[in-house]
């Protein structure tokens, strides 16, 4: 159920920086809601180990990580509530944001709504999705046990699901546009030590194909140097070629680049008084956990800031 009433905070999102943004703005006395979205916990719950966030010298899985920040920002006093943002309105008298369906007002808004996996775009797509064809390795990957996989991409996710497939896998192939990674030195280094996988260079997926009762059954593969074609026989495509920002709701009404992420001044200041941006929805350089961590930490001091401007005296 929404709340009816002004609320102080409303934070859109729950993954590492809208959670981050709750535990500084419920420990401030705010009592923020938090919307979670359509992937509550963000990019981090649908990770497997986190091995960079400070303070876990073993490292730390991605959901008990999301589940042990959404704790602490309970304990404190921070609300929850499932609802799609599908539209905002910043320029009236309070800032309103629209939950399904509902216009929720508000004294300060932050915006963490992340960002959400992207596809290749080929036919049957849609149809696929949950039949062989998604971008969660963590989801997905124990369904595969004893059977070939492969993984599209070149960054540290693609790095990082490739190594975790290999598990269950009897063999992950990484394909990636590009005869060089984009992920870390220490992640390839991991890649190319495992035996299990094998990096087709150069190559792009130009089609899904699936057997007759709709399950991917191969891909075809064009090397793009070459524009050999071949068929290559996989029980699952994992798509890991980086994210888009949801901004949809915002769209026209906020600054945003021509990929669609929110440009913040001063770290988190939209153009709006009152209305502040958080996270990977504004970050197309770092994208780690820790930097939206930061940002939701600065987004909720500064909503604090911007209400005690407001309210001198409460
Ligand atoms: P990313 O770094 O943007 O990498 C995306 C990869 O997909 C690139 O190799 C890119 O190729 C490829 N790609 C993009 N569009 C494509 C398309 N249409 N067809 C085929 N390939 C395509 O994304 P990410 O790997 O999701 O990582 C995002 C951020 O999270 C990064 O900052 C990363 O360091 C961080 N991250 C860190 C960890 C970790 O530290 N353990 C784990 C996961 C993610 P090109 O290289 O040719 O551009």
């Amino acid at each position: 159920m929404l709340s009816f009433f002004m609320e102080k905070v409303i934070i859109v999102g729950s993954g590492c920086a809208g959670l981050t943004a709750a535990i500084y703005a419920a420990r401030a006395n705010l009592s923020p809601l938090v919307l979670e979205g359509r992937q509550p916990g963000g990019q981090l719950s649908t990770t497997t180990l986190v091995e960079n966030y400070p303070g876990f010298p073993e490292g730390i899985d991605g959901p008990e990580l999301i589940l042990n920040m959404h704790k602490q920002a309970e304990t404190f006093g921070a609300r929850f509530t499932y609802a799609e943002v599908t539209d905002f309105d910043g320029g009236s008298k309070h800032v309103r944001i629209k939950a399904d369906d509902e216009w929720l007002d508000t004294q300060a808004l932050i915006i963490a709504s992340g960002a959400s996996a992207r596809y290749l775009g080929l036919e049957n797509e849609e149809k696929l999705i949950g039949h062989g064809l998604t971008s969660c390795a963590t989801c997905d990957g124990a369904f595969y046990k004893n059977v070939p996989v492969c993984v599209v991409g070149g960054g540290d996710s693609a790095a990082e699901e490739s190594l975790f497939l290999t598990r269950f896998a009897s063999k992950v192939y990484l394909i990636h546009r590009r005869d060089k990674m984009r992920a870390s030195v220490i992640m390839q280094e991991r890649v190319f030590a495992n035996k299990k996988i094998e990096p087709i260079w150069n190559t792009v997926v130009t089609k899904y194909i699936p057997d007759e009762k709709g399950e991917m059954r191969a891909v075809r593969l064009r090397n793009v140097e070459t524009n050999e074609e071949r068929e290559l026989d996989v029980a699952c495509v994992f798509v890991a070629i980086g994210h888009d920002p949801n901004t949809k709701a915002y769209r026209g009404k906020l600054d945003m680049d021509a990929d669609g992420y929110l440009i913040a001044k001063n770290l988190v200041e939209s153009k709006y008084p009152g209305v502040f941006i958080a996270g990977d929805v504004a970050d197309r350089v770092y994208k780690q956990a820790v930097t939206a961590a930061g940002m939701g930490c600065a987004a909720a001091m500064e909503a604090e800031r911007y209400l005690s401007k407001l309210e001198p005296h409460s």
